[in-house]
């Protein structure tokens, strides 16, 4: 049996139910995958799930109900989410529930305080783990900042960017900085959904007093995806209350937003302006040599150890997101692991395929796919979009259709609209075709492979 086969067969359906304490529960489809995955396996991923965790973790199996009600991390693909859900100190199932209690306990103030709240933080999202790159120095710097100097250099600092670039990790590290300097600051750490439920919690419950007290008498307040602000005016109203009572007492607030403030929809003009009062910072998209060195700090953690020509092929293929790049750095690890052979390229792109695909997805504009068509089938741009019918024109015409279709996000008539304002059974008959003339003819199989190829690079 070949390995990916191998690999499709009993690893790719496994999922991750929850950690509890030091033990994870891998959910199965049936009896006999537990009974298999226990007698072939049970060392090895133990030993891989414990180097991804970076410390020892026991595996439990556990037969999938078909009505389960646990929305499963998968495994095979999202190392970042099982980290993400592993501070040092938490227990119990990898849920909301464990934000909460950990949101709870940034301003408790028995003694055990200061050693509870490095709990509040993943132990890997340090300044020390974090690759600076032309993409983020400045953000990077302006964390710095204020990690040092809470409350006295930028205040608020407000840093966005796109899904998997780093804010969480950097928001994160001022914590663990703080700390570190003064054991007994007081830290709020929340994503900003958080800081919502809670909100409403004790507004139900009659304990705003409470509330206020609990988020009003910080050191250092550190907001996860402001964005969700987004059009919720009550609660925009009691955070605006929040800041001035934190920002008038010179704490440091941190906020991370997924845009710029002013793109947030709905946000109160006295909001936007505030949170522009300090420091603004942005992460892009990491480039080539920040995505080695992210790899090869990450493959160092893990204990392994690539060939460089896969770790190429990772920081080539995957641009636009560092939790996507690390995703597959864990999952190619881990087969290597398993299958205890060096891997070839053709393997691993087999492995990958889907988070190529995700990649491919965000990476490519209906533009790119025409301009790549037109030049491989040599005819004009402009027909493209033209009503021109002759079947070399009309052809490649559906097949921009069809790879557009297959590699961005649009939708049918999204897609029509940039064909020259066709509509969108005009797409969906395009798609169809060339399938169909997939399937039977080599030529136009080979041609269409070659331009996915070309485009997914
Ligand atoms: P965001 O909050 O922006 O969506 P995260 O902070 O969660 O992104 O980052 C996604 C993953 O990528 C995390 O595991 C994080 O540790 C990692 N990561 C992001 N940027 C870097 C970097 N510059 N160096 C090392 N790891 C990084
Ligand atoms: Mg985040």
């Amino acid at each position: 049996m070949l390995k990916t086969e191998l690999y499709n067969l009993w690893f790719a359906p496994v999922t991750a139910r929850c950690l509890e304490g030091d033990t994870l529960t891998l959910e199965v489809a049936d009896e006999f995958c537990e009974v298999w995955l226990k007698d072939n396996y049970l060392d090895v991923l133990r030993s891989v799930v414990s180097r991804v965790a970076i410390r020892p973790i026991q595996v439990n199996f556990a037969v999938r109900a078909s009505d389960a009600a646990t929305t499963p991390v998968p495994l095979s693909t999202d190392r970042a989410s099982l980290s993400e859900s592993l501070p040092a100190t938490q227990s119990g199932p990898v849920d909301r529930g464990a934000e909460r209690s950990a949101g709870n306990r940034a301003a408790a103030p028995s003694s055990e305080a200061p050693r509870r709240q490095e709990g509040l933080f993943n132990p890997n999202n340090t300044f020390d783990t974090f690759v600076v790159g032309s993409n983020n120095h400045h953000a990077h710097a302006a964390c710095m900042g204020v990690a040092q100097k809470p409350g006295h250099t930028y205040n608020p600092l407000f840093l966005f960017g796109g899904v998997g670039l780093g804010k969480t990790h950097l928001l994160q590290a001022i914590g663990h900085h703080v700390l570190a300097h003064k054991k007994n600051a007081r830290i709020g750490y929340l994503s900003c959904e958080r800081f919502t439920n809670e909100f409403i919690e004790a507004l139900q419950n009659s304990q705003l007093t409470k509330f206020r007290k609990k988020h009003r008498e910080l050191d250092v307040l550190l907001i996860d995806d402001i964005q969700f602000l987004q059009g919720k005016e009550r609660i925009q109203e009691e955070f605006f209350h929040t800041f001035n009572a934190l920002h008038d007492a010179h704490k440091q607030i941190v906020l991370t937003c997924d845009r710029p403030a002013n793109e947030i929809q709905g946000l109160e003009q006295r909001l936007i302006s505030r949170f522009e009062w300090g420091m603004t910072a942005d992460l892009k998209a990491p480039d080539v040599e920040t995505r080695l060195a992210i790899l090869k700090k990450k493959a160092a953690a893990l204990g392994v150890n690539l060939p460089e020509e896969i770790i190429l092929f990772l920081a080539n293929r995957i641009r636009t997101n560092i939790r996507r790049l690390e995703g597959a750095l864990v999952r190619v690890a881990a087969y290597a692991q398993i299958s205890g052979k060096s891997l070839d390229l053709e393997t691993v792109e087999t492995l990958l395929r889907e988070i190529l695909q995700e990649e491919g997805k965000v990476a490519i504009s209906v533009g790119e796919i025409q301009k790549r068509v037109a030049d491989y089938f040599d005819i004009r741009l402009a027909d493209m979009t033209s009503k021109r019918r002759p079947e070399n024109i009309a052809f490649p015409r559906q097949i921009a259709m069809y790879l557009a279709r297959q590699l961005t996000e649009h939708s049918l008539s999204a897609i029509g609209e940039s064909f020259g304002g066709r509509d969108h059974g005009t797409v969906l008959h395009a798609c169809r075709q060339v399938r169909d003339r997939m399937e039977v003819e080599a030529k136009v199989r080979q041609d269409v492979g070659y331009l996915e190829k070309q485009l997914t690079r």
